[in-house]
């Protein structure tokens, strides 16, 4: 079912399926403002600030008007990573042209021994998840013998594609750390609206430094799971977004940089 509401913003809400519970019906919902499509395509400014966004969630990935950096939520904090690697606390003020975030509960933890790449890692968890047709919110706390991350500058209009901002994106690398992956597993048919498949982006324990993550080896650690069936997509209220070819295309089906 698909049905639309007007609030503030244009909202379109792929609604439940059966067997949710509904106890907190608020918080088992993956809060999503723009697409991944429009971000690709340079839609960098939106109007949502943090401090709207906090109202939907305390655990999620994003980025920061004109592109300036690489945002992860946990544990009700939002952080900046920004193009040094640094993490910076977000102010409410602050605005987003991109995010989804959701209200982080435990569904399933697991502990992950041995050590494993990324690539090794995710297909652990696809494992561990009862099926790919849901969302998942996940977070691995653990000990990572290497992490690589990058993030990205911020843009000045006209603002260039997302791939080709990336094609000169900082890298960061860290060995030894200690930290979270952040991150969401989205169904396959949701292309070009968000990530398909793993996202993730890394945070470490001291909450100083993290980013985007482009390879890490996991040593030890906690992976935690939190499934989902609700995706809340609020469209933003700007002339940009409303301007923009949102049309799908190859480029955007096979290549899912952010
Ligand atoms: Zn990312």
């Amino acid at each position: 079912m698909i049905r639309l509401r007007w609030w503030t913003t244009a909202v379109v809400c792929l609604a439940a399926f059966p067997g949710v519970s509904w106890a907190q019906p608020d918080r088992d919902v993956l809060y999503q403002t723009s697409t991944l499509g429009a971000l690709m395509i340079g839609i960098y400014d939106g109007p949502v600030t943090f401090g709207q966004l906090r109202q939907h969630g305390d655990f999620g990935l994003g980025t920061f008007n004109g592109l300036n950096g690489e945002m992860i939520a946990l544990d009700g904090k939002f952080y900046q990573i920004t193009a040094d690697g640094i993490a910076h606390e977000v102010k409410d003020s602050t605005c987003t042209p991109f995010a989804a975030v959701t209200f982080f509960d435990r569904d399933h933890t697991a502990p992950i021994e041995g050590e494993r790449s990324f690539t090794q890692l995710t297909e652990h968890l696809g494992g561990l998840l009862p099926t790919e047709n849901v969302f998942y919110a996940i977070r691995i706390d653990g000990t990572f013998s290497y992490v690589k991350t990058r993030s990205v500058p911020k843009q000045e209009r006209p603002y260039p594609k997302l791939v080709d901002v990336i094609a000169n994106q900082p890298t960061f690398e860290w060995r030894d750390v200690k930290g979270t992956l952040v991150g969401f597993r989205c169904p396959d048919y949701v292309r070009g609206v968000n990530v398909a498949g793993y996202h993730f982006h890394f945070i470490d324990d001291a909450r100083t430094k993290g980013g985007h993550v482009l390879e890490c080896r996991l040593r030890g650690g906690t992976v935690t799971t939190d499934l989902t069936r609700e995706l809340l997509l609020a469209l933003p209220e700007s002339e940009d977004f409303d301007r923009a070819a949102l049309e799908n295309d190859d480029e955007q089906a096979t290549h899912h940089p952010e």
